[in-house]
């Protein structure tokens, strides 16, 4: 994600550089609009990437990221995924206000 942005934003500022450079250097520097209205396009683009909007309840592994389809194990690398609202000692289902386990008594974690 930080890669992309460090891209995009790069290629945002090549092209006011550009722009300058083509009008002749101080008459046509980029107005600030111009360059906010980049920015923000930028950042919209970068913040909308990866992100699961059309699927915010599909789990991602909590150890490498991968995008899984709600199994139990990560397919990339075999983590075990557990949903939100399970016991983090035995994988129980807990209610979404309980701070303990009702199977084995263990304290929610997060
Ligand atoms: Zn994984
Ligand atoms: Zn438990």
């Amino acid at each position: 994600m930080g890669l992309q942005h460090d891209l995009l934003e790069r290629g945002a500022r090549a092209v006011l550089d550009l722009r300058a450079a083509d009008r002749g250097g101080d008459r046509g520097r980029p107005g600030q609009a111009q360059v906010e209205q980049i920015h923000t396009k930028v950042r919209e683009r970068d913040q909308t990437k990866g992100l699961d909007l059309d699927n915010p309840m599909v789990a991602r592994c909590p150890k490498c990221s991968a995008q899984t389809s709600g199994g139990k194990f990560c397919p990339e690398c075999g983590a075990t995924l557990r949903p939100r609202d399970a016991c983090g000692q035995c994988g129980a289902k807990m209610a979404p206000a309980a701070k303990f386990c009702p199977e084995c008594g263990a304290k929610r974690a997060g």
